[in-house]
């Protein structure tokens, strides 16, 4: 037996895939970004759907001019951690101006929203604790629960019925219960029905903390999320997000109105061991954290977009997700057809992901689209004209 006869199976089921769709929905390399909704891949120009930059603020000039300026007076990179020889002043006026964003006490930053999640759910429950963990929360969260040593307890997606059971069956304990769900999930683009779980924690004396990754940026007035859109920001003990999605960088945070939160710098892992963000890409989120707040229109775009988007795939009798949000995906049946239809938007001009089981909830493959502010109608109206071909050509059938 060598090191890699483990690995034999997803060799095979990866073998399979690719004689599906021989472009390799896994190993696509985009060789110039030309604007935040056009790149070159495989040498042709080709529309991006599937790049998770909601506001297209991946290009914007504010912050490219923010970072070059700042790489030069800087440098490229810190070296070193946040509690070592990390944290520059960029890094505090950040935290310090997404508390303010969020109206909350104190912030903290972390190198990605990977590193966000796992170092907050990994800490702040311990062993004698309990997680609830939604059935479709993110990889990210689930990594963290494992490193946290607490009991794991998974309830149905989007159920505050079955989360009430699971919270009672557990009863009185000696440590904390703590809640975890998502704003818009990554996969559906499903919302959570945040009130009836506000509900649930308040009468169970549970914590709860929400991942705004997808809807930090493109839900609520001021662009806060799901929770500010519910109205219901006091009652959400910890948000977390992530920069590398309508923020257009790379980094995540927590923000929390708690005085203790400063404490975890000294003890969350994902934070402590790692090395901070490099000065241009602070440079680069404080300039997009200003376009946020300060241009509304770029999330009603967004919205449109997504809406005409969502409503031309139903009448053309695609199966999508439940709701409207900046991701909307195609729910399949088999892979094969899966692998194929998503070689086939590519050969006809658009990238999207595709999503497979055991990531995906159901066990069904997707093709995930995500939208942005910065597509033009055109630009839509093209993506659904190559969906349709796409499925005549696997030989899909619509409703
Ligand atoms: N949380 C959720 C819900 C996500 O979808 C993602 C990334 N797709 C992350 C966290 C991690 O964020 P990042 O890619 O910025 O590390």
């Amino acid at each position: 037996m060598d090191i890699f006869t483990k690995f034999k199976p997803l060799e095979t089921a990866f073998n399979q895939l690719i004689s599906f769709a021989p472009h390799n929905p896994f190993g696509v390399t985009i060789e110039k970004t030309l604007t935040a909704t056009v790149g070159t891949i495989n040498g042709k120009e080709t529309l991006l759907f599937g790049t998770n930059n909601y506001l297209g603020l991946s290009q914007s000039e504010e912050a490219r001019k923010a970072a070059a300026e700042t790489a030069m007076q800087y440098g490229v990179g810190t070296t070193g951690s946040r509690i070592a020889n990390g944290s520059y002043s960029l890094h505090q006026s950040l935290e310090q101006e997404l508390a303010q964003f969020f109206n909350r006490r104190s912030c903290m930053v972390f190198s990605t929203g990977y590193q966000a999640t796992l170092g907050m759910v990994s800490t702040l429950a311990g062993k004698d604790d309990y997680l609830f963990l939604d059935a479709d929360c993110h990889a990210s969260i689930y990594d963290g629960s494992r490193l946290s040593q607490a009991q794991i307890i998974r309830f149905r997606h989007n159920d505050a019925d079955d989360l009430r059971k699971r919270l009672r069956r557990v009863g009185n304990i000696n440590g904390i219960k703590l809640v975890v769900v998502e704003g818009v999930y990554s996969m559906f683009g499903d919302i959570v029905p945040l009130k009836e779980f506000i509900q649930v924690k308040k009468e169970e004396n549970a914590y709860l903390m929400i991942d705004e990754a997808h809807s930090f940026g493109v839900f609520g007035e001021h662009g806060r999320g799901i929770a500010e859109r519910e109205n219901v920001e006091q009652d959400v003990d910890f948000i977390v997000g992530t920069f590398s999605k309508s923020l257009g960088t790379v980094g995540g945070y927590c923000v929390s109105d708690y005085p203790q939160m400063d404490k975890l710098r000294l003890c969350t892992r994902p934070y402590m061991f790692t090395a901070s963000l490099p000065p241009e890409v602070i440079a680069a989120t404080r300039e997009n954290l200003k376009i946020i707040a300060n241009r509304p229109e770029l999330r009603n775009k967004l919205k449109n977009n997504a809406s005409r988007f969502y409503h031309a795939l139903q009448n053309a009798g695609f199966q999508t997700g439940p709701d409207i949000s900046s991701v909307v995906s195609v729910i399949l049946n088999e892979l094969p057809q899966a692998a194929h239809f998503w070689n086939r938007v590519l050969e006809l001009g658009a990238y999207i992901n595709l999503s497979l089981p055991p990531a995906t909830p159901d066990n069904r493959p997707l093709l995930r689209a995500s939208i942005a502010a910065a597509h033009t109608e055109e630009q839509i109206d093209r993506l659904v004209q190559i969906y349709i071909q796409a499925a005549k050509d696997v030989g899909l059938t619509l409703n």
